[in-house]
């Protein structure tokens, strides 16, 4: 044991498909890093809660579960979703279960074109993709309000209200600049669709408007969801801070993992900016059943979200020193499938791990 060393604790949810192979990665590679540092320690402790629970016991998470959750500092977890329970009852019955009561309210996404991938845009290479796209995680188009009437009658109406509430969008928008603050560019744009839907967007850019006063160094520009399309993939060095609704930026940040070389690579943090509750931490990609067992899937993007998690927790040079491996690796060759190359998670995995060594 390190002594005086910190003792992070974090809770491990594999969950459906491939979660449970790239979880069991990423923590590989997490002790690596904690007896590699020797400057903190990490706890692990794993929650079996997925899809198949479900079916067994109609719930995906047990009672007193999210009690348990709340120990820990972080919570760490892999996919959701599987062939035989409908997307909509996976999604609200573990994700957001978790994203809402922990008021997990802002969702955020770098993006980036690692060294050793390759973009599918013709003319951009690593460091002319550099974003960091933050989602509204609590309200908006997935607030879930709205119902059906006449069900299957041809004069069925349904609803599918968006909620925006000024305290929800500000502290949104305020953790936005926050961002773009941190960041080299100081660089902030507004995504909205003020110009078709004229009450919440047009409070957003409101909020966007009064927020920016607090942020005299930050740069910011308002952009429209489809004219943003464009421009991610016409002008990606442009784009810095990306600040969007729950849809816009859902939408957003598919385009901007395909843009940066493969859903496989991207994170996403779900965080809890007041750390009243853990943040949760997850690869974008789903459950991916196609490749499900077979060794082949992606790792690279749970050691970013693990990066993104150490990060969070306090341990910057660690983070850092996460990313400079998987790049290495990523140089050498040692790519998965997805990335047009030849080697499995393991082989990755292991990979990244001796880079870590070599490093310290
Ligand atoms: P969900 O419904 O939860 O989104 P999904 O089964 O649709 O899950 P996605 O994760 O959205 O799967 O990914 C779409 C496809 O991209 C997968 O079917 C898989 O072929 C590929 N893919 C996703 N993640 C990875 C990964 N980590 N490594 C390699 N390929 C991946
Ligand atoms: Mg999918």
């Amino acid at each position: 044991a390190i002594s005086g060393a910190k003792t992070h604790s974090i809770a491990c949810i594999p969950a459906d498909g491939i979660g449970p192979e790239v979880i069991d990665a990423g923590v590989e590679v997490l002790k690596t890093l904690s007896n590699a540092s020797g400057s903190f320690k990490l706890d692990f402790e794993n929650y079996d809660w997925s899809s198949e629970t479900y079916k067994k016991t109609g719930k995906y998470i047990p009672d007193g579960g999210l009690e348990s959750l709340k120990k820990h500092d972080a919570i760490l977890f892999g996919a959701v979703g599987a062939p035989d329970v409908p997307d909509h009852i996976s999604l609200w019955g573990l994700r957001l279960a978790i994203c809402q009561p922990f008021q997990q309210y802002a969702n955020v996404r770098p993006t980036r074109i690692l060294r050793g991938t390759e973009s599918p845009l013709r003319k951009a290479s690593p460091g002319d993709l550099d974003w960091v796209i933050i989602r509204e995680n609590s309200e908006g188009e997935y607030a879930g309000q709205g119902g059906r009437s006449h069900v299957g009658q041809p004069w069925e109406t349904s609803t599918e209200v968006s909620i925006f509430t000024r305290h929800c969008v500000e502290r949104l928008i305020r953790f936005a600049f926050q961002t773009a603050q941190s960041r080299p560019r100081k660089h902030l744009t507004v995504v909205t669709k003020s110009n078709a839907q004229r009450n919440g967007m047009v409070m957003w850019d409101e909020i966007a408007a009064s927020v920016a006063k607090d942020f005299p160094e930050v740069t910011v520009e308002k952009m429209l969801v489809d004219a943003m399309t464009c421009r991610m993939v016409l002008q990606p060095q442009s784009l810095d801070t990306i600040v969007a609704t729950n849809l816009h930026a859902d939408i957003l940040s598919d385009l901007a993992a395909a843009l940066a070389g493969s859903i496989g690579i991207a994170p996403t943090s779900n965080l809890d900016p007041t750390r009243q509750n853990p943040s949760m931490f997850e690869p974008i990609h789903g459950s991916a059943f196609d490749i499900t067992g077979k060794g082949v899937a992606n790792p690279v993007g749970t050691f970013w979200t693990a990066a993104e998690m150490m990060k969070w927790l306090g341990e910057e040079e660690a983070a850092e020193k996460l990313m400079q491996a998987v790049e290495k690796v990523c140089e050498n060759g040692v790519l998965t499938r997805d990335l047009g190359g030849k080697a499995g998670t393991k082989e990755v995995t292991e990979a990244v791990s001796a880079e870590i060594r070599r490093i310290y």
